[in-house]
């Protein structure tokens, strides 16, 4: 199996090959042409199986012919739980940014450092990777809204619920719109994480490995 069969272009496929990656890995066989078909999915991985590239190469290659111009809105969200995982995510989707039809602004958000940079650095962002305080916090502060993002992806959820973020994520979700399309990552499928598909009103296609 190899990228181009996977329904990427030759913009995403060449920073595969900058980044030396020979063959998709079976998560992400499995998922891009998911995410690509514009479904929801739930992927069922650890840290180490690529799961980051699964969700920014499909994302990157539907955003990157999205022409329509929305005021430089947020399209893309991903939620994490810890600064560091944000950092690391942000870092993977400036690594594909290079080679797109289009520039592409991306930028991490999180707890912990001076808020004033993150909101002067918010204008024309469309791929925004946060922690749900600090995101909620620049929402406050009017530095950004997410009534318009098209793809939420939450990241390591089963953690995200472990950490306590329940109640900041319902209160994001009320301020996105109702129909986005959602991708969902977590190391363990337990009752929890159907709680979360529940709460997010999704039925995911499942891909686990
Ligand atoms: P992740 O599970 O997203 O933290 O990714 C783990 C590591 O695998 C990262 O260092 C990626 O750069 C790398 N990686 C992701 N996809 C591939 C691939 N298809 N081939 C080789 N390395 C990859």
């Amino acid at each position: 199996m190899s990228f181009e069969s996977l329904g990427l272009s030759h913009n995403i496929i060449s920073s595969v090959k900058q980044l030396g990656y020979l063959k998709p890995f079976p998560i992400q066989e499995q998922a891009i042409p998911v995410i690509l078909s514009g479904k929801d999915l739930m992927g069922i991985a650890q840290t180490g199986s690529g799961k980051t590239a699964c969700f920014v190469m499909p994302i990157l290659e539907k955003l990157q012919i999205d022409v329509v111009k929305r005021d430089r809105n947020i399209e893309v969200l991903v939620l994490v739980p810890t600064r560091e995982l944000a950092i690391q995510i942000d870092e993977v989707f400036r690594a594909f940014t290079g080679n797109l039809k289009r520039e592409i602004k991306t930028m991490a958000v999180y707890g912990g450092v001076s808020i004033n940079p993150q909101m002067k650095g918010m204008l024309g962002v469309e791929v925004l990777t946060a922690t749900p305080g600090r995101l909620l916090d620049l929402i406050k502060n009017k530095a950004l809204s997410i009534s318009h993002i098209q793809h939420l992806v939450i990241d390591e959820a089963d953690k995200l619920f472990q950490m306590g973020f329940e109640d900041e994520l319902r209160e994001l979700l009320a301020l996105m719109p109702k129909k986005k399309q959602i991708t969902l990552f977590s190391a363990t499928l337990n009752d929890k994480i159907t709680e979360i598909n529940n709460l997010l009103s999704i039925k995911p296609v499942v891909v686990e490995i």
